[in-house]
């Protein structure tokens, strides 16, 4: 490493620091000699000005960029594996540099790789030279370096770092990618634990979520966002996995479609060629016709679009729909118990493989453990409404809830049941889409059901009506133009399995299972009404 080297004065001497200027003319001179074959264009490492006296020369610079040029037959460490096991080895990390502090002679550098993160020592010696401890000083936060060190055991263990109990010495250092010097939020403020009475401490810095959002590439690199993307990642294996082990099979379903799934509100149009289109709000129709088609069980995780001008914490106008749908013999409650122990497994799943990301989140964030009952807990929307009135609230059995009433529906079946997940079953048929059966032995209610976690609505699903002059009828009763959805009524007109299904949103249930404040936490680029960009 370094042996052709490009002189730049990144560290040496405050007083000789060359202005960008100065470095861009001298880039440029070298590119213009390297084309003419003076200087080996591949495999140059730039290094730092270095003098003859120091001790570390080719030790340590800024890397030519990075263009495939060669193969490299170095081996790397994961952070996450530097254990006691490997004390007294010399290791190559690539990794970011979280903080430095210089002190002395000495440089300590905390790096991080992901949501891992351990101490790296510079310090002048026999073989490290004060130049190469200063060019260590001077490295950006955010940059992203190649390191070899020997790992040591510490004397004492190293409270602000994963890896506690080993440090790294530096030997060679390399800057692959250099951050900007200035950086709009620190990884240290954004990853700084929420408390509870957090607004009246004025101590430390905040950042606020707009700065988070405005600058998410950085924001995500927090252990505690980087532990939410894989613990949404895993939801959404999970909720295939076990799927798919119960028969169902994967669709995928236009998101570009003519007529809007769930009426004419909240729908987006798009130019189509000479004229205009939709983006699917659910794929609602096409998983029904998928069952037409004979797939018995389908279930599908793709963008759904709502152009709700809903400024809430749990609305997005783009969010990732967890659909499915299953064609049953008798009666809609046996879609509702595969769905109910869809929900307990991939709550066992988490649970049992993903305590560290859990964990990670609750560093950052108080969060009560998510609590589920097996079966689980199943309602009638009556009985929700008895358990509100006998808490003082004024609500109908016609009536939808509203959300202050499901949250506080959810405190009081958690108070009564210990669960944090639940299933309320039989909504009025006034409520609910046009497509929903209604309930043979009940003037008011249906055959659907809303399922919650902590009081917090996750799924939609009900029986759908599988009679194409029944479902005409009732198309007709809502208003919609049955012309525009003739495609989706004549699915059902060459014999259609009666079937039932429901639609989950992902963020959601990432948002509620850790107990998060915010659908955007979960959101690893949110839209909403106001937020369009990055
Ligand atoms: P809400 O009453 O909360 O607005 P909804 O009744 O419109 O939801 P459905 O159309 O039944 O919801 O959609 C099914 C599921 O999709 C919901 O239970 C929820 O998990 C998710 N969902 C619906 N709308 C949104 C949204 N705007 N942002 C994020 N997730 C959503």
């Amino acid at each position: 490493m370094g042996s052709n080297t490009r002189p730049i004065n990144i560290s040496n001497g405050d007083e000789n620091v060359k202005s960008k200027n100065q470095l861009k003319k001298e880039e440029k001179q070298l590119a213009k000699a390297e084309k003419k074959g003076q200087i080996k264009a591949q495999n140059v490492s730039v290094d730092v000005e270095q003098d003859i006296s120091d001790i570390s020369k080719g030790k340590y610079g800024i890397l030519a960029m990075i263009q495939s040029s060669e193969i490299s037959s170095k081996t790397f460490v994961d952070i996450k594996n530097l254990t006691t096991a490997l004390a007294n080895n010399s290791v190559w990390l690539r990794c970011r540099l979280h903080t430095s502090r210089a002190k002395g002679k000495q440089c300590f550098m905390v790096v991080r790789q992901q949501q891992w993160s351990v101490q790296i020592l510079s310090v002048v010696s026999d073989t490290i030279s004060k130049q190469f401890v200063k060019f260590c000083s001077n490295i950006s936060k955010e940059s992203i370096m190649d390191i070899k060190g020997k790992v040591m055991i510490t004397p004492s263990q190293i409270d602000s770092c994963t890896q506690k109990d080993v440090e790294l010495h530096v030997e060679e250092l390399w800057v692959v990618s250099q951050a900007a010097n200035q950086l709009p939020l620190l990884i240290e403020d954004a990853s700084r634990p929420v408390k509870a009475d957090d607004d009246q401490d004025g101590l430390n810095i905040k950042v606020n979520q707009d700065t988070r959002l405005d600058n998410r590439v950085i924001d995500l690199r927090t252990p505690a966002n980087q532990a939410i993307f894989r613990l949404e990642a895993a939801v959404c294996k999970l909720f295939r996995d076990i799927l798919t082990d119960k028969g169902f099979v994967e669709i995928h379903t236009p998101k570009l479609i003519n007529a809007p799934s769930e009426g004419g509100a909240n729908v987006f149009t798009v130019s189509y060629f000479k004229g205009s289109a939709y983006l699917a709000q659910s794929p609602q129709f096409y998983k029904q016709m998928a069952i037409a088609a004979d797939f018995d069980k389908v279930f599908t995780v793709g963008a759904v679009f709502r152009a709700e001008d809903s400024n809430t914490h749990r609305h997005l106008t783009e969010f990732v729909g967890l659909d499915m749908e299953m064609a049953f013999k008798y009666h809609y409650h046996e879609v509702v118990d595969v769905i109910g122990s869809t929900f307990t497994q991939m709550f066992k799943g988490l649970r049992d493989n993903y305590k560290k990301e859990i964990d990670d989140v609750c560093q950052q964030y108080q969060v009560e453990p998510f609590k589920f009952l097996d079966p689980p807990l199943k309602l009638e929307f009556p009985t929700a409404i008895n358990m509100l009135r006998e808490a003082g609230i004024d609500v109908g059995y016609e009536d939808d809830l509203s959300t202050p009433n499901e949250k506080l529906l959810g405190r009081l079946i958690k108070a009564k049941y210990d669960t944090d997940f639940y299933i309320l079953d039989k909504y009025p048929l006034a409520v609910r889409p046009f497509y929903t059966m209604p309930d043979p032995d009940s003037e008011i209610a249906s055959n659907s059901y809303d399922m919650f976690m902590r009081g917090e609505e996750i799924l939609s699903g009900a029986q759908r009506i599988h009679d194409p002059n029944y479902l005409t009828e009732r198309v007709k009763h809502h208003g919609v133009d049955v012309g525009k959805i003739a495609a989706y009524i004549d699915a059902f007109r060459y014999g259609c399995p009666p079937h039932a299904g429901g639609g989950i949103g992902l963020e959601r249930v990432v948002m509620l299972y850790l107990g998060l404040d915010n659908i955007r936490k979960t959101s690893m680029f949110p839209r909403d009404p106001k937020r369009l960009t990055p």
